[in-house]
């Protein structure tokens, strides 16, 4: 059987300079995240609070800890202290939030806008026409300790390669529209986070610039 090192190592080798791995270590024990650490890892994707407040405060301080899941606003201050990116905003509220937490720590927050572009109904994340809506309504800008660096989406789960390389093209070419029209000068705008164990090969060749992956690395989640 192969081990977290081995399937880390297999990851990386098909990962080009500049994409970054977001090892996504939800459901998966401490030991197994601490095992994926020691082969060189160091960003964690997690997706419900407690589990990442409780890992971060297990495992060494240098881990970056994205969130990667829908989060509730009242949920938000039990990440803030050890959070660095916030993948999955969807509302302004929850930007509210997270600016409010993020003051009284005196940190400041990376966060993605999550799209919905995807066929599922389940998805979360801003429709495109909600996302401009948003960033025109401009209460963001207010935002003091939170910094938008990009979008994160999921493509539909479906086996058909050119229904998911049509969603990751739409996103980066709505990338490419926000960024012009709102973020021209802010070099920290840049993240396209799209591509997951099944899809990152595609999403890479969809400008992708960082992929959460997985099963591919630690194996099925026991839910
Ligand atoms: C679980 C999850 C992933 C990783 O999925 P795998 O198929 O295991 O690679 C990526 N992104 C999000 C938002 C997730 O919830």
């Amino acid at each position: 059987m192969p081990t977290i090192k081995d399937n880390l190592h297999e990851v990386l080798a098909t990962i080009p300079d500049g994409v970054q791995l977001v090892a996504v270590s939800k459901y998966h024990p401490t030991e197994c995240v601490a095992e994926a650490y020691d082969a060189g890892c160091r960003v964690f994707g997690e997706n419900h609070a407690q589990e990442m407040a409780r890992k971060a405060q297990a495992l060494p301080k240098d881990i970056r800890w994205h969130f990667i899941g829908h989060l509730q606003r009242n949920k938000v201050r039990q990440i803030i202290p050890y959070v660095t990116m916030i993948e999955s905003v969807d509302s302004t509220r929850l930007m509210l939030q997270i600016e409010k937490e993020a003051h009284i720590c005196d940190r400041t927050i990376d966060v993605l806008l999550e799209l919905h572009i995807a066929q599922e109904e389940a998805k979360t994340g801003f429709s495109m026409e909600e996302c401009r809506t948003m960033l025109r309504d401009g209460l963001w800008r207010g935002c003091r300790h939170v910094r938008i660096c990009g979008l994160m989406m999921m493509a539909s789960n479906t086996d058909d390669e050119q229904q998911i390389r049509s969603e990751f093209m739409k996103a980066s070419q709505f990338f490419d529209e926000i960024k012009q029209e709102f973020f021209p000068n802010e070099d920290y705008f840049k993240e396209k986070s799209w591509g997951m164990s099944s899809d990152y090969q595609i999403a890479i060749s969809c400008h992708s610039t960082m992929v959460r992956i997985g099963t591919r690395i630690f194996g099925e989640r026991a839910y």
